[in-house]
């Protein structure tokens, strides 16, 4: 026959601590703690549990419940005055570069005007699943798990949705079943307008990250998303400037089609913090373009990015608990 710590130590090395155990006479009932683990992972490890006990002497039934505690997380907005700045190229290459520095993070794309992270994140076409009601985030390449507007609707379907229904799609996203992920980046709609402080308001992030190019029609633009989030009482993280400086890959000469240093600028007079700058380079576009963004590889605009998600990262560290 079988007594309670045969059964303990039959499951511990299938279970390894997330198994807890009661044994009344021919019935073993189990609950697995199966916090932060995939769907399919969750299913083989109560099989095998299951299993693991049926194959005791005297255990006739098995009885598994599984259990998982919702991870605290953090939302980082990222955001910007208008569309075309590089705000979703910034958050793609945001998650992987935090990710890469050992966080758990999840990807929002809640641009309903354009949802262009399926693309960026090379899983195009993948839709997402849903179990029990909550939408499953979808596995990219780069370890970040997504999750996209775009995965809700079909592709090329123009939403014009006001901000309250707007809002509660971005709910669906963020309500998901993220696992582990404690910090999900939001690549919300570009604009200053009531979706986007719908957004905010229902689903309060931790912080924003504005993205601008240096012009200053740009800029006027990015603070006036800077008071959006003011408005919502949500810390501005800081400002990045994209697509700054050009260096002709052909000839090496460097240019500055949009100006430079504009958005440091501006940083410096709000008072907010500068993150950094993106160089307008060729393979930014063409790595968007593939699939792969640059912070996965280690072209020189992976240092860009993996700079700026080091600031972030401080601040995000700055700020726990
Ligand atoms: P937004 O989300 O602000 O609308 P996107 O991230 O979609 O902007 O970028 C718009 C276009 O500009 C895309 O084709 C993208 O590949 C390109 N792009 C963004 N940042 C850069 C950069 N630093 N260098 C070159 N192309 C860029």
């Amino acid at each position: 026959m079988t007594d309670l710590s045969a059964l303990q130590a039959a499951l511990a090395p299938i279970a390894a601590g997330r198994a807890t155990t009661r044994l009344e006479g021919a019935r073993a009932s189990i609950i697995l703690d199966v916090t932060g683990l995939p769907p399919a992972v969750r299913e083989v490890l109560e099989a095998d549990v299951r299993a693991a006990a049926l194959a005791l002497p005297g255990i006739e039934e098995v009885r598994v419940a599984q259990t998982s505690e919702r991870v605290g997380r953090r939302l980082i907005a990222v955001a910007s005055g208008k569309g075309g700045v590089g705000k979703s190229t910034v958050a793609a290459n945001l998650a992987i570069a935090l990710s890469r520095s050992g966080r758990q993070v999840g990807l929002i794309d809640a641009d309903i005007y354009g949802p262009s992270q399926p693309k960026l994140m090379g899983v195009e076409g993948t839709r997402a699943q849903a179990r029990d009601k909550q939408l499953l985030p979808v596995d990219t390449p780069y370890g970040v798990p997504l999750l996209s507007m775009g995965q809700l609707v079909a592709p090329g379907q123009a939403i014009a949705w006001r901000g309250p229904m707007a809002a509660g799609a971005l709910s669906q996203l963020a309500d998901a079943d993220w696992g582990l992920s404690d910090t999900l980046v939001v690549d919300l709609p570009p604009g200053t307008g009531d979706v986007q402080l719908t957004m905010i308001q229902k689903h309060k992030p931790a912080g924003a990250v504005i993205v601008s190019t240096p012009q200053d029609l740009a800029l006027i633009d990015a603070t006036r998303a800077i008071d959006l989030f003011a408005k919502a009482d949500v810390p501005v993280i800081g400002l990045v400037e994209n697509m700054s400086g050009y260096v002709c890959p052909h000839c090496g000469e460097a240019s500055e089609p949009f100006g430079m240093g504009g958005a440091e600028a501006a940083a410096a007079k709000l008072g907010i913090p500068f993150l950094g700058r993106i160089p307008l380079a060729m393979a930014v576009r063409q790595a968007s373009d593939a699939g792969t963004p640059p912070a996965a590889g280690n072209g020189p605009e992976a240092a860009a990015f993996h700079e700026i998600a080091a600031q972030v990262g401080h601040w995000l560290d700055r700020r726990q608990g």
